[in-house]
């Protein structure tokens, strides 16, 4: 195994160190950065900082200048990104634009994207495409960054020596790219796999037919107001909402007209429950529900009233309805200050026991039902 030559500079000055190794130690050195990107690339936390080390890792360890990984756009016709490690004495360079993406026509990184070609350049100053960022730097070496046959980016090392770029080392930095090519897709993987979750947590949670929360939500919901509300000794309302006679009116006019007015419904509950905290959701089938913490017996009496009048005042036509020419609702309210040690089923059951009472009474109608001695102002 070929041994590292140390001496007390050579922590500090990578160029020096370089100088001070034979072909074996130079290759062991290689190699050892080669399994330190991998690392990094495996297990860096979030694309920038795996990016950073890597180039970091280039600079500190070689006699590179500068080293930088420059992502392109979409449709690969500028660069958007970069990420960079080591000493720029030169202002922004020549052509380069001031602001917005760097188009690929620019520069011998522009080069190397535009051609898909990895570009050696040895004797900088010779060549035309050269952008200038450090003035001791004497030859480039440019890598496409390429996953699955897509042109991810530029890896850019520009080396303080001339003769730095040897076979043995471009094929390091050829598996370097590579190592590069994989933390990109991963990351873009691991970040389209999170929008997926997302969206798919959403849907978990939501009622196709009106895009409110679903029943699902709705328990969660409960279960975690009820034990706030307890804790902040305030009290939790609920107003179950039932269409009235729906089932005749699914029979007289479709299925698809029942839809429409169950939309219709769903947007007038969210109209009227309008705190930061309420919840509006499909409880099931032609009944939903108004969770409403923090608001009193006569509070949610008063919101439900008023969404009873804007269902009336919507004039939906009901052909079927014994009670009026249009939709209508009934509404069991009920409020109670939680306690954790009593079920929030409590409030759901004096909920239904309202809205009964509601339907018993000729529907089309607001019920409360509260615990008087414990709600406070109902
Ligand atoms: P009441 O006034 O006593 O509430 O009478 P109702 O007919 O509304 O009550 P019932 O429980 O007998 O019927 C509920 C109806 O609601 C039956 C069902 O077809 C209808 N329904 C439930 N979910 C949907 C839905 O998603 N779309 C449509 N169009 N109708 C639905
Ligand atoms: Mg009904
Ligand atoms: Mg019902």
């Amino acid at each position: 195994m070929a041994k590292l030559r140390l001496d007390d500079k050579a922590g500090k000055d990578p160029e020096y160190f370089w100088d001070r190794q034979d072909a074996l130690g130079r290759r062991a050195m290689l190699t050892e950065i080669l399994a330190q990107v991998s690392r990094e690339a495996l297990l860096g936390e979030g694309l920038e900082a795996v990016l950073q080390g890597i180039v970091d890792c280039l600079v500190r360890r070689l006699p590179v200048g500068i080293a930088s990984i420059i992502l392109l756009d979409d449709d690969g016709s500028g660069f958007v990104q970069e990420v960079w490690a080591g000493v720029l004495d030169l202002d922004t360079p020549v052509g380069a634009p001031a602001n917005g993406p760097w188009p690929v026509s620019v520069g011998a990184a522009g080069r190397c994207a535009r051609t898909g070609q990895p570009q050696l350049i040895v004797g900088v100053e010779n060549d035309p495409d050269y952008v200038p960022g450090n003035t001791a730097v004497r030859s480039e070496y440019l890598l496409p960054i390429v996953h699955h046959g897509r042109m991810l980016g530029v890896l850019n090392i520009e080396s303080t020596r001339e003769d730095f770029f040897t076979p043995e080392a471009c094929a390091v930095f050829d598996a370097v790219a590579a190592q590069v090519a994989g933390a990109i897709h991963l990351a873009r993987v691991v970040g389209e796999l999170e929008i997926a979750n997302r969206k798919l947590q959403a849907l978990s949670l939501s009622d196709g037919l009106t895009g409110i929360a679903n029943r699902r939500r709705f328990d969660q919901q409960l279960e975690q107001d009820w034990l706030r509300m307890a804790r902040e000794r305030l009290p939790l309302a609920l107003a179950l909402v039932d269409a009235d006679c729906f089932k005749p009116l699914n029979d007289a006019r479709g299925h698809l007209y029942g839809d429409e007015c169950l939309r219709e419904l769903a947007r007038l509950c969210t109209d009227v429950a309008i705190g930061a905290n309420d919840l509006v959701a499909r409880y099931g089938g032609e009944e939903l529900a108004l969770l409403l913490p923090g608001r009193n017996l006569r509070q949610a009496r008063n919101m439900a009233e008023r969404l009873r009048r804007n269902v009336e005042t919507q004039r939906m036509l009901h052909p079927a309805s014994p009670v009026a020419g249009h939709v209508t609702v009934s509404i069991g309210v009920t409020a109670l200050m939680p306690s954790s040690a009593q079920s929030p089923q409590r409030l759901i059951e004096m909920a239904d026991r309202a809205l009964y009472a509601a339907k018993a009474g000729g529907r089309n109608r607001v019920v409360g039902r509260g615990l008087r001695r414990l709600v406070a102002g109902a």
